[in-house]
């Protein structure tokens, strides 16, 4: 089975104070790493592959600094990377990426398409929209996936803790809940094994991409702010180091009967 997996480096919210730059975060000095949810579509892809046979291909839409995480993924064991990059791409909204990613599947030939859930901006919506292009099947928030032949039988996590199970027809797209399995470690060992590996790059004009269809320009949805929402009214941020704010954190839960 051919499965392509779709991931995206985000800043790693854990490390790095988020600042804001116009209407947007201030992307210069941030780490990034790969988004939690396509660590587990990676590793879901692997276990399908190692069980029926067939290859994983990893593929993001991103600048430079995305490379590594596609050799983060590659260290994982995904065979085959492919970088999409090009200054068009940037600023590009959840159809934008789709769109990017569609030209992409049009110039390979893959069974099922692997997307987290959701990425950093929270839009949920790029597995859906590559679906809907590509007239593929779609299913979302998959935590179980069965191989039968030429279909797959997946479960999908639904209100109150609940499972459904579906049958759906190959090629499809699912997007990847986290806790379907538990992604295996990677060694900084693992990742020099793949830091010299070629990976290849294709640009709008590789992707027979029209410019105006994505990025800025492209954009269906248009930001109009972004912003740190003030503090409200009775919130109180507590200070100090992290044993003076467990102290008071203590002392408060105490005072309301928290404990
Ligand atoms: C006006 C505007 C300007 C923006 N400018 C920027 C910007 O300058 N830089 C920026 O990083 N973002 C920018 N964004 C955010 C960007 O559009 C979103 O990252 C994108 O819409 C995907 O949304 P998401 O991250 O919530 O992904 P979701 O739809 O929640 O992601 C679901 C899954 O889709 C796949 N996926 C998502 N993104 C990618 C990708 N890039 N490559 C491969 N697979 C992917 C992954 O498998 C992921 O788990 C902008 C958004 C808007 C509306």
């Amino acid at each position: 089975m051919e499965i392509l997996v779709c991931v995206k480096n985000v800043p790693d919210t854990g490390e790095e104070e988020i600042e804001l730059d116009g209407n947007d975060l201030d992307y210069d000095e941030l780490t990034y790493v790969v988004n939690e949810w396509d660590n587990y579509a990676v590793e879901e892809a692997i276990q399908i592959a190692d069980k029926v046979g067939g290859n994983v291909t990893v593929i993001t839409v991103g600048n430079e600094d995305a490379d590594e995480v596609l050799r983060r993924e590659m260290a994982m064991g995904a065979g085959n990377a492919i970088h999409l990059e090009d200054e068009a791409f940037e600023k590009s909204d959840a159809k934008g990426v789709a769109t990017i990613l569609k030209a992409a599947v049009d110039k390979g030939k893959y069974d099922l398409i692997l997307t987290g859930a959701q990425a950093d901006a929270g839009y949920g919506a790029v597995g859906g929209m590559l679906a809907a292009m590509l007239d593929y099947p779609y299913a979302s928030l998959v935590n179980k996936i069965e191989v039968g032949s030429g279909k797959l039988t997946v479960g999908r996590e639904i209100e109150g803790g609940n499972t459904e199970m579906n049958e759906i027809e190959l090629p499809c797209v699912l997007s990847i809940q986290t806790g379907i399995n538990e992604p295996r470690y990677v060694g900084i060992k693992g990742i020099k094994q793949v830091s010299g590996v070629d990976i290849p790059k294709f640009a709008a004009s590789d992707l027979g991409l029209d410019e105006s269809s994505v990025g800025e320009e492209g954009a269906i949805v248009k930001r109009q702010d972004y912003f740190i929402p003030e503090a409200g009214e009775g919130a109180e941020m507590l200070e100090g180091s992290d044993d003076e704010i467990i102290a008071k954190l203590i002392e408060i839960l105490k005072a309301n009967g928290g404990l």
